[in-house]
């Protein structure tokens, strides 16, 4: 159903995780996919085999997308490169569990640059081409703690919260210029960010997941799919929660 033949993608954080299983399911659907990361060459490099395999083709790219100089360098040149920029996919981020109290001001800084600035810096340059060809989708990774809230993730969930903000305000902005921008807000999904939490913590996750287990990437992945399709062209603005009903 979701044909993206003739359509480029940047995905953000395209090295692992959901951005991956974005990434490729992209592809599936016939886009040209560049990958970017921040330090992972050979985790982009692999991404971009599995872009290959599913039938598609694209590129890696390293920036830092907190940094506003480094995007507004790549995302026209690569536009450029590869035939226009018709979908933007904002999941580069980064977690920061920290209870308020033990917050430093440099985590502060450094999780709302790459999370808010970085869907800001990257969403202001595609944005710059996407008016011109009056078409353009732009998908932001929220999460279900920017929705609901989770005790030790003040910075986190403040930074996932902005993003909405982001996301309905930009979609306001461009509507009229034919490019539309949602949210996906997943719950608790199985990547390297989520490997690393003690057991109780994820035992703890599940329990209140009515669906009862983890989201895959690949979970995540169908509903930007859907958001990045032709199909989306009446949907803007929305965030959808893809979090096995942990919140409804
Ligand atoms: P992950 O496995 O930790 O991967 C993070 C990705 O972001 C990597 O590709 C990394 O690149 C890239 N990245 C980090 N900082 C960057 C920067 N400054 N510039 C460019 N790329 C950068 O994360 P994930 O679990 O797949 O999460 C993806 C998105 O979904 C994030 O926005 C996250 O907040 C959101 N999310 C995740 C969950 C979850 O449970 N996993 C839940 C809700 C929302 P390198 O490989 O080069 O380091």
């Amino acid at each position: 159903m979701f044909s993206l033949a003739d359509k480029v993608a940047l995905v953000t954080g395209g090295s692992r995780g959901i951005g991956r299983a974005v990434s490729v399911a992209l592809a599936e659907s016939g886009a040209k996919v560049l990958v970017n990361y921040a330090g992972n060459e050979a985790a982009a490099a692999e991404t971009l085999e599995l872009v290959r395999a599913a039938g598609s083709d694209g590129a890696i790219c390293r920036f830092d997308v907190a940094d506003h100089a480094q995007v507004d360098e790549a995302v026209p040149r690569l536009a450029k490169e590869h035939g226009g920029l018709h979908i933007l996919v904002n999941n580069a981020g980064i977690a920061l569990d920290q209870i308020l109290l033990r917050v430093k001001p440099e985590e502060l800084e450094r999780t709302m640059a790459v999370n808010v600035g970085g869907a800001l810096w990257c969403s202001k340059a595609a944005i710059r081409l996407m008016m011109r060809q009056r078409y353009g989708r732009i998908v932001n990774l929220s999460s279900v703690v920017g929705e609901a809230g989770n005790p030790g993730q003040a910075v986190y969930s403040a930074s996932k919260a902005g993003l909405i903000g982001l996301t309905k305000t930009l979609a306001r902005e461009y509507a009229s210029r034919g490019v539309t921008v949602n949210a996906v807000a997943p719950g608790f999904i199985e990547t390297d960010m989520t490997a690393d939490l003690p057991d109780k913590v994820k035992e703890d996750a599940i329990a209140h997941t009515p669906l009862g287990r983890m989201g895959s990437p690949r979970d995540i992945a169908a509903a930007v799919l859907y958001l990045a399709s032709d199909e989306a062209g009446f949907v803007t603005g929305q965030v959808i929660g893809v979090n096995g009903g942990m919140h409804v």
